[in-house]
C-alpha cells in the first residue's frame, strides 16, 4: 500500500527535466535527464497498487511493476533492480525506448485524466541508480551446469537470452557482426534516445555475469555455423531484421533516396567515430528532406535529419495520427523540433532525372480493415501534389533475410521469412533443427525491443529444459 493513499492527486505526474528544443536538437546526447532519489520516490508513491495491474498485462514482459514501485517508494533500490531483472533483461533499455503510452502506461488506471504513473522513467532509475551505486546481479545461488550455448547476434533477444542462460549456469558466448554489442539498439536507435554508454554498461554488467561477447565475427563467413553446432550443446540465432521494405513505387532508386537503416546506421557510426572514412556518412545538411513512413524508425530519421541540419524535414504517412503506429511520445518530440507532418498522404512517385526533386503524394482516406484489423487507406481521385524535395528516405520498416546456409541445418523457414519455431511445445522457440533455437524480429517480424527481450528470455527457458535442467 503507498504510504499516502491520495498521493496521485497531491503529487502530479511529472517527467524528468527534458531539454530545451533549441539546445538539444544541436547535439546528439538524450533529452530526457533523469530522476533523483526523492522524484523517484514520490513519482512512484503515485501508484494505486490496484488490484488487477493492468500495467503488468500490457508489459510484454510483464514486469512486476508495482511491486518495484513500492520498492522504489521505500527506497530499497537494490531491491527493486534485482526485481526488476527478474522479468526483464534490459530495463533500463525498456525504460527509455519501450512505447510506454502504448503499453503500460496507456494501461495504467490513473491514465484517466489524472496521468499515468511514470513507468519508464522509474525502471530507467531503477537499474541507472542502482548500477551507479554499485549493484550487480546476484549470481551468489547460481551452479555452474558445465553447458554451453552459443548465440547469434548481440541485439536484444541475443542479449536477453544470454542473461537468463547466465542466471541458470550456462555459460553463453555471443557472436556478432558489429565491432559492439546491441544490434539494433547501438547501431539503429539514434543516440538522443538511447545513449551508447548505456548499451556499454550493460555489456559489462552481462561480461560480470560470465557471458562472452565475440565481435566482428560474422557466422558464415568469418566462422562456419558447423563449428557452432558442434562446439556448443545449443544455438540460440537472434539476427533481427535488416531487410528494407519498399514502397514499390517509381522512383525509389534515384540519386538522393535513401534507405532508413543504412542512414541511421552511417550516422551512428559517425558519433562513435566508427567510421574511417567520412563519406559513407549520409549527410542531409541543408537538405529539403521527405521522410515516408510513421513508425518509430521514422521519428527517428526525421529527428537525426533535424539534428544534421537539413533545411526542413517533412514526415508523410497514409493513414491519420491516431492510427500511427509510432510512440506518441516520438512523434510530439519530432514535432516538437520542426518536423512537418502530412498525414492521410501516400506517396505514388519519386520524381527527378538523376536525382530526387520531389515526392508526388496523394491523399487518402481509410477505408473498411484489412486482415490485420487496421483500416485501410484508400487515395482519394485527383488529389495528387507535389512536395519539393532533394533527400527522401523510406521508413516502411524491415523484412527478415534469412540466410541462405539455414536450409544445410534444417532450419525451416516460413513463407514470409521468418524462422519457424514451435511456440507451443516443451521447448518453445526450437526451430526445426532441435539443437538450435530462434526469437525476436527474424521470428515475428520487426518488432519493438521489449519483444525481443521477452521472446530471447523464453527462448532461453526452452534450451535450458532441453539441456535437461
Ligand atoms: Fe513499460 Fe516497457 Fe518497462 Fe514493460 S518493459 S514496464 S512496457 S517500459
Amino acid at each position: 500500500m503507498s504510504k499516502h493513499p491520495l498521493q496521485f492527486l497531491e503529487v502530479p505526474r511529472r517527467g524528468p527535466q527534458k531539454e530545451e528544443v533549441e539546445i538539444r536538437i544541436k547535439h546528439y546526447g538524450e533529452i530526457y535527464g533523469s530522476y533523483d532519489g526523492a522524484d523517484a520516490a514520490s513519482q512512484a508513491g503515485r501508484c494505486l497498487s490496484c488490484g488487477n495491474p493492468y500495467c503488468e498485462w500490457k508489459c510484454p514482459v510483464h514486469n512486476y511493476i508495482p511491486d518495484w514501485l513500492r520498492l522504489v517508494e521505500e527506497g530499497k533500490l537494490f531491491q527493486a533492480a534485482e526485481l526488476s531483472h527478474q522479468t526483464n533483461s534490459l530495463p533500463e533499455i525498456c525504460g527509455r525506448v519501450c512505447p510506454q503510452d502504448r503499453l503500460c502506461e496507456g494501461a495504467c488506471t490513473l491514465n484517466d485524466g489524472l496521468g499515468a504513473v511514470s513507468i519508464g522513467n522509474i525502471e530507467k532509475y531503477i537499474t541507472d541508480e542502482a548500477y551507479k551505486q554499485g549493484w550487480r546481479p546476484d549470481m551468489s545461488h547460481v551452479v555452474e551446469s558445465g553447458k554451453r550455448v552459443g548465440i547469434v547476434g548481440a541485439g536484444p533477444a541475443g542479449l536477453a537470452a544470454a542473461d537468463v542462460l547466465a542466471r541458470n549456469g550456462i555459460r553463453a558466448v555471443v557472436f556478432d557482426a558489429y565491432p559492439e554489442i546491441g544490434g539494433l539498439l547501438t547501431f539503429g536507435i539514434p543516440p538522443f534516445k538511447l545513449e551508447k554508454e548505456v548499451v556499454q554498461k550493460r555489456r559489462s554488467i552481462l561480461e560480470g555475469m560470465g557471458v562472452e561477447f565475440v565481435l566482428n565475427t560474422r557466422i558464415g563467413v568469418d566462422m562456419s555455423f558447423e563449428s557452432l553446432i558442434e562446439g556448443f550443446d545449443a544455438v540460440f540465432l537472434g539476427m533481427g531484421t535488416y531487410s528494407s521494405v519498399s514502397g514499390g513505387f517509381v522512383g525509389e532508386d534515384l540519386f538522393g533516396v535513401h534507405e532508413a537503416l543504412p542512414y541511421l546506421v552511417s550516422n551512428v557510426r559517425r558519433e562513435m567515430k566508427l567510421n574511417n572514412d567520412d563519406e559513407s556518412r549520409i549527410d542531409l545538411h541543408g537538405k529539403h528532406v521527405v521522410v515516408l513512413g510513421g513508425g518509430d524508425t521514422g521519428m527517428d530519421c526525421n529527428r537525426t535529419a533535424i539534428r544534421q541540419g537539413a533545411s526542413s524535414v517533412t514526415c508523410a504517412y497514409r493513414r491519420d495520427e491516431v492510427n500511427m503506429p509510432g510512440s506518441r511520445r516520438e512523434v510530439a518530440n519530432s514535432k516538437e523540433e520542426g518536423v512537418l507532418f502530412l498525414f492521410n498522404e501516400q506517396p505514388v512517385e519519386i520524381l527527378g532525372a538523376d536525382h530526387v526533386t520531389g515526392v508526388k503524394l496523394a491523399k487518402t482516406e481509410l477505408g473498411e480493415p484489412g486482415p490485420d484489423g487496421r483500416r485501410r487507406p484508400e487515395t482519394v481521385a485527383g488529389s495528387e501534389h507535389v512536395v519539393p524535395a532533394d533527400a527522401v528516405i523510406i521508413a516502411f520498416g524491415f523484412r527478415p533475410d534469412p540466410p541462405e546456409w539455414f536450409s544445410d541445418f534444417d532450419i525451416a523457414i516460413a513463407d514470409n521469412g521468418r524462422v519457424r519455431v514451435d511456440s507451443i511445445g516443451e521447448h518453445p522457440y526450437q526451430t526445426t533443427n532441435p539443437k538450435v533455437f530462434a526469437g525476436g524480429d527474424m521470428v515475428r517480424g520487426s518488432d519493438l525491443v521489449v519483444t525481443a527481450v521477452f521472446e530471447g528470455r523464453e527462448a532461453a527457458a526452452g534450451i535450458t529444459r532441453y539441456l535437461g535442467f
